[in-house]
């Protein structure tokens, strides 16, 4: 499968590859059999949705599952996602949402902010598919909101 598989043939070739690796091998799909949170996010205009669960030991992320189904971009970002979860905790992957909504809204990152990124900075590139920023936001928007409400409870 080469070009126009993700539907974004005009992405950087390293960015495009970890899209696409993330979404033919997703990461961290197994379910959890005992998750504190449990989110479910849709997104109507492109048919994507995404399935998040975490276990939380106080305000660390002890397990984490994400899964879904969709477009590329949505399902590789929700992948990139359960792999920026791995040792966090829930403060840190909060400010690591602001970080992704400020890079797809097309904020200038110093390099110490696009170095936290890592991988996920490989979606920058969809901000330039306007109709596709949703899909990338949907697991992130999803996983704020579960993390916000959790600590407004
Ligand atoms: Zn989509």
């Amino acid at each position: 499968m080469t070009g126009g598989t993700s539907g974004l043939d005009d992405l950087d070739e390293l960015y495009e590859s970890i899209i696409l690796d993330h979404y033919r091998n997703p990461r961290h799909t197994e379910p959890l059999e005992h998750p504190d949170v449990d989110v479910e996010a849709n997104n109507p205009f492109c048919g994507d949705e995404i399935h998040i669960q975490l276990e939380l030991d106080g305000d660390t992320v002890t397990g984490v599952s994400v899964s879904g189904r969709g477009c590329a971009i949505s399902q590789s970002s929700a992948s990139l996602l359960s792999e920026m979860l791995e040792d966090k905790n829930a403060a840190d992957a909060l400010e690591f949402v602001t970080l992704v909504r400020r890079m797809m809204r097309g904020d200038t990152l110093t390099e110490e902010e696009k170095d936290i990124l890592g991988d996920v900075a490989a979606l920058e590139g969809v901000k330039r598919f306007p109709v596709r920023i949703k899909c990338a936001l949907l697991s992130w928007t999803a996983l704020e909101d579960s993390l916000v409400n959790r600590a407004g409870t």
